[in-house]
């Protein structure tokens, strides 16, 4: 373990957590394989062996000190967990074999794979900040004042200034917390010509992002109050020597130290955003955990993938500085983790799909009101007509009636060709409405698959009583649609 340690490229904080997991592996080992504990001897039994035990590991199982997670001691393990449990043999066993430490005498990648199960447990989660939350966040930023950041040990070493670029740079630059605090002296660019110290709200403003967790340094456009906010605190910033990029191990003018020293990426978490969330008046965590730095990230992303006029995906992908808009193996926390729709935007595609429209029809009403106001209709006169297109059908519970778009023609029918009809819609009296009537699948076919469909919904119904008693095969022979149109009518 320690000898793979020494030999992988993987970044600091990967190879320390990963020694961690193997340290847990070599005490299961010890306890239930111990002829494994020489990775030569590793076999497919063993690997199955651990991916069953992963999969049934509690918190505090095979840990080396249990202190910090007493209050969780046996709940079980969350499947990130577990995945990660699986991950890091996978890397170990693949490099081993790589670079000829052990035989291969198994796939780590199939041998050691994340069981189905657990993978479907794991998702994107966007922790996005609720939308109250982080407009009084935005409010708090804007309005920072020295005394709203507790100092430390009673010693104030950061001006308002920076305070202020620094938590405007969380709410409005959707950076990770290790960019932030990477920034160089001169990472602001301003549209050519522009006079910063001039107030104008259709100014673009750059934003330049180094080289980060997976890819090269890229520009980004973000709100000019985050460049004003910056440039405030370049032209106070004390002149400070070169310092090394932990990243690259260049030395560049950060723009986030004083004294000589980087501003610590723990600031922000444990110092500025707590201080934010009590001048906005926001809890320090909510329903989703913490508000952390990476949170702002995943609520901008959001936001600008919902917005009225969104982002594609590409675009997102490019303000984010993602290599690529998929999840993978390698970088599950992708574009795509980010643009999650939300449950607003959702409602909206879910209302204009019109799932509930698509089972109504509307038809147009005539109302008689002449029958109305004289009292023939309390005494039986038709006083509604819903439009059949072909008829008009007079019962009053059309709604109600099974035939309602295979019309049976039954006593309640009068045909548009009817003088009847000819007299009702010559009359002045009339009113005109439409109505929504609710419809069953096969009536729905019959309205928009044609005469097939039809035939079917009026073969089905030919038993059926109208409302007027008689069912369609008593008041007529029956002939199919079908059989009209190929002349058999
Ligand atoms: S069958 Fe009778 S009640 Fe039903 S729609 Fe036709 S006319 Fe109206």
């Amino acid at each position: 373990m320690q000898r793979w340690e020494a030999t992988s490229t993987l970044a600091f904080s990967t190879r320390r957590s990963a020694r961690g997991v193997l340290l847990k592996i070599g005490r299961w080992l010890a306890s239930e394989h111990p002829e494994g504990l020489e990775p030569a001897n590793w076999t497919r039994e063993i690997c199955a062996a651990y991916v069953a035990a992963v999969d049934r590991f509690h918190v505090g199982a095979f840990t080396g000190t249990q202190n910090a997670i007493q209050q969780r001691l046996g709940q079980p393990i969350s499947a990130a967990t577990k995945q990660a449990y699986l991950c890091v043999p996978r890397q170990f066993f693949r490099d081993g074999q790589e670079w000829g430490w052990f035989p291969r005498r198994f796939d780590p990648g199939r041998a050691l794979a994340t069981p189905r199960s657990v993978k479907a447990l794991i998702g994107p989660r966007p922790r996005v900040i609720d939308d109250a939350a982080c407009a009084k966040l935005l409010w708090a930023g804007l309005h920072l004042e020295t005394d709203d950041v507790p100092a430390s040990g009673g010693t104030r070493f950061y001006s308002v200034e920076l305070i202020r670029a620094l938590a405007l740079t969380w709410l409005f630059g959707g950076l990770r917390s290790d960019e932030i605090s990477r920034l160089r002296v001169g990472c602001i660019r301003w549209q050519p010509d522009h006079d910063v110290s001039k107030v104008k709200d259709d100014v673009i403003c750059f934003l330049d992002v180094p080289v980060h967790k997976t890819g090269t340094p890229f520009t980004k456009p973000v709100d000019p109050l985050l460049g004003r906010a910056i440039a405030e605190w370049e032209s106070v910033r004390p002149v400070q020597p070169l310092l090394a990029d932990p990243r690259t191990g260049e030395l560049v003018p950060l723009l986030f130290a004083v004294r000589a020293k980087r501003v610590a990426k723990a600031y922000l978490n444990l110092a500025l955003i707590p201080a934010l969330c009590r001048k906005a008046g926001v809890p320090e965590a909510d329903a989703r955990g913490r508000i952390t730095s990476h949170r702002a990230r995943s609520t901008i992303a959001s936001q600008l993938y919902n917005a009225k006029e969104p982002m594609t995906l590409f675009e997102l992908q490019a303000w984010l500085g993602h290599r690529s808009p998929q999840s993978t193996h390698r970088s599950p926390q992708s574009t795509q983790y980010y643009a999650r729709i939300t449950p607003t935007t959702l409602a909206k595609a879910y209302n204009d799909a019109g799932y509930f429209a698509r089972t109504t029809r509307t038809i147009e009403v005539l109302m008689d009101r002449e029958a109305v106001t004289t009292g023939a209709a309390a005494n039986g006169t038709p006083w509604q007509y819903f439009d059949l297109g072909h008829g008009y059908c007079t019962f009053s519970f059309f709604e109600q009636c099974p035939h309602p778009m295979a019309c049976a023609r039954c006593d309640f029918y009068v045909p548009k060709d009817s003088t009847k009809a000819q007299l009702l819609e010559a009359k002045e009296n009339l009113t005109r409405m439409m109505a929504e009537i609710q419809l069953t699948d096969d009536e729905r076919a019959a309205v928009t698959d044609g005469a097939t469909a039809v035939d079917h919904l009026l073969e089905r119904l030919a038993d059926v009583p109208t409302p007027a008693g008689p069912t369609p095969r008593q008041m007529t022979t029956f002939v199919p649609i079908g059989d009209l149109t190929t002349g058999g009518g």
